[in-house]
């Protein structure tokens, strides 16, 4: 059985235990591999946070003792979760530098808001109007994901359609102009490869993961990659291997083959 986690965070960025104590979690519950995912710092005007997510040299030096120390019980990768902000390219090359990250997931997590003010999509707070309406605010999204995948940085997308927890009633997800949106952002994924991410903590909050299982079986029928994660952050949301053999039945069942696992920004393929 397959039993890797390649979406966790520590209390780097916004987790609660150490990266020690999740390694240690790991070997508990029985996960092969995990990858450290913790949120990058974003640009100061943006949200400033302060002293925490430093991403300095001691973070990723303890990581890389541990990978050393837990050889043989957990595979260590060592990941990044990039919150992208459109306009800040050059920001984000600069500041992640050229560190040798195994694997760079990206998110988008702040949108812009009618009033121009970023806001973020998958925290309800009080409606969707503020982003004009659901149809404006899923094209926002899925546009801005797009120009995620068009800056050529990150190997993944994190939790794609995780705005569904914003939305008040599921109909909108049944029409036409949606599902041609989501099946061209997989295509464009194809031809830049980069891959999906099967991420459970959808099942935590709603009645599927993200993204929905359609999309998954889309992108298994259009050769997209998928990596499987949990998004762990705090231990009262689950275990760290929660929902992850129920990702790997999902993905037999809507015929996938394998999944992948990033080393060194090159996805390793693992049969499921
Ligand atoms: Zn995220
Ligand atoms: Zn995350």
């Amino acid at each position: 059985m397959v039993r890797v986690n390649c979406h966790v965070h520590s209390n780097e960025s916004d987790g609660s235990l150490s990266p020690r104590e999740l390694l240690e979690r790991a070997v508990e519950e029985g996960l092969g591999c995990v990858c450290f995912t913790d949120h990058f710092r974003m640009p100061k005007e943006i949200r400033d946070y302060g002293e925490a997510r430093k991403h300095g040299d001691d973070y990723y030096d303890e990581l890389e003792k541990l990978r050393v120390e837990f050889a043989g019980k957990v595979d260590v990768l060592i990941g990044v979760e990039l919150d992208w902000v459109d306009g800040y390219e050059d920001w984000f090359l600069s500041e992640m530098g050229d560190r040798d990250y195994d694997f760079i997931l990206g998110a988008v997590h702040w949108l812009k808001n009618l009033d121009g003010d970023f806001s973020r999509p998958h925290f309800p707070t009080g409606g969707i109007e503020e982003f004009g309406g659901e149809r404006i605010f899923i094209e926002n999204y899925f546009g801005e994901i797009r120009k995620m995948i068009e800056f050529g940085r990150i190997d993944c997308v994190a939790h794609l359609d995780a705005f569904r927890k914003r939305l008040e009633d599921n109909g909108v997800l049944c029409e036409d102009w949606y599902k041609d949106l989501v099946v061209d952002l997989l295509r464009l994924m194809k031809e830049r490869e980069v891959v999906l991410e099967v991420n459970c903590a959808g099942w935590e909050v709603l009645d599927e993961c993200f993204p929905q299982r359609w999309i998954v079986e889309e992108a298994v029928r259009l050769g997209v990659g998928l990596t499987i994660g949990n998004d762990f952050h705090k231990l009262k949301f689950g275990r760290l291997d929660e929902g992850i053999d129920r990702a790997v039945e999902m993905l037999r069942e809507v015929g996938a083959q394998e999944i992948l696992v990033f080393r060194g920004r090159i996805g390793e393929r693992m049969k499921v």
